[in-house]
């Protein structure tokens, strides 16, 4: 543990955008950050001092300890092992064994289910004949998803489009699971902050729109106060269980009957709340440093509506900020299929809102 001088000093293990934004966003908390990170530049970098290693290089692990008060995370792929070593000697929220939860679909499916929070449904898949017996079972109307390091829709396969034996070749014979398509009608995620000792506070929920596996379009609030209501039970017995502290998002199918369907969760700030950067009196990025250093987070509050546009692949060059929107880059090399930047649009009417994200979505893709 740090020898407490007057400045905290949070560390965090990646340094993707995530990382940048929690930076960015929580400026007026005089917080010091250091990040951990095996790339090149990543986007917090230009931040924060930025060590640049694998996340279990113990000399690494042991530079948090020493010099930081607090340990988070960007994303929830770090070896568990590594947030293991640290939590002996700093506190890391969220836990390793929450991560480690949310770093495995079949986990997680498995905590919703016994929390009786539904999910589709699904099938263990550790070998071909495994994948044969639940295509039997599920239908070809399904998807082949990893276990672990699934993300933007990576590490997928559509059964109807291929034979089992296909998919399973695709998958690189990997652990993973097979779950049957949910035909739903939206997609909504919750997203809740929890601070160290109070009751989760909650942003409203956000509806999100899929291309290609990845989130296009994020619009908040999705006012439903029925489905806020069961949404926020699901988050606080998930969240009672893992002990949790600072932001967790679980993301939901809305299904043709109503219902919500848990889809996965995420133990970190997540791209369908970047629209609380502007919408909102407290973004997801310092609400959630907040939580784990221990600040009071007296009440958040959205301003009107919001959308939020990924781009995605190519970053468009005949667009900034103006007064109506807000264009982050992250500064990252075009690649395809590669998140690079979003815009944040604000309208007090929904509708004027919709129009404004026709309209700029026209500009970038
Ligand atoms: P990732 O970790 O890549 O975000 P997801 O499980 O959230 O993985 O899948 C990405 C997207 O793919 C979802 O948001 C949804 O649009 C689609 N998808 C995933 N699983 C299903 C399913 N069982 N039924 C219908 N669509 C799905
Ligand atoms: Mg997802």
């Amino acid at each position: 543990m740090r020898i407490l001088e007057n400045k905290m000093r949070i560390g965090i293990l990646g340094g993707g955008q995530l990382a940048m934004m929690m930076i960015q966003m929580s400026e007026k908390h005089n917080i010091d950050f250091m990040v951990v990170d095996p790339s090149d530049n990543p986007p917090a970098s230009k931040y924060a001092q930025c060590i640049k290693s694998d996340y279990n290089d113990k000399d690494s692990l042991d530079r948090l300890i020493h010099e930081c008060d607090i340990v988070t995370i960007d994303f929830e792929n770090v070896p568990s092992e590594a947030l293991k070593y640290l939590e002996k000697k700093v506190s890391v929220y969220p836990s390793s064994y929450a991560v480690e939860i949310c770093q495995d679909r079949l986990k997680e499916k498995n905590i919703f289910n016994e929390y009786n929070i539904p999910t589709t449904e699904f099938r263990t898949v550790s070998s071909i004949n495994d994948l044969s017996l639940a295509i039997s079972i599920l239908g070809t109307d399904s998807i082949l998803k990893s276990r672990r390091m699934g993300y933007d829709g990576k590490n997928q396969i559509t059964i109807n489009e291929h034979s089992a034996e296909e998919a399973w070749v695709l998958s690189g014979e990997t652990e993973s699971i097979l779950e049957k398509k949910v035909d739903f009608k939206t997609e909504i995620s919750i997203i809740g902050v929890c601070p160290k000792s109070s009751e989760t506070i909650f942003y409203p929920l956000v509806e999100n729109f899929h291309k290609d596996g990845i989130l296009n379009l994020s619009i908040a609030p999705y006012s439903n106060t029925k489905l806020q209501k069961l949404a926020e039970s699901y988050h606080n017995k998930i969240t009672k269980e893992l002990n949790y502290t600072g932001i967790l998002v679980i993301e939901f199918f809305l299904d043709k009957s109503g219902n919500l369907i848990a889809n996965e969760m995420a133990p970190r700030v997540h791209n369908s709340g970047h629209w609380t950067n502007e919408g909102s009196n407290i973004s997801q990025f310092e609400a959630h440093i907040m939580a784990i250093a221990g600040i009071d987070i007296k009440n958040i509050s959205i301003n009107g509506n919001s959308a939020m546009l990924n781009i995605i692949s190519k970053m468009p060059k005949n667009i900034s900020t103006n007064n109506n929107y807000k264009l982050y880059n992250y500064g990252k090399s075009e690649r395809l299929n590669r998140k690079l930047g979003h815009i944040t649009i604000n309208n007090d009417d929904k509708k004027d809102l919709i129009k404004d994200v026709e309209r700029i979505s026209k500009l970038i893709f």
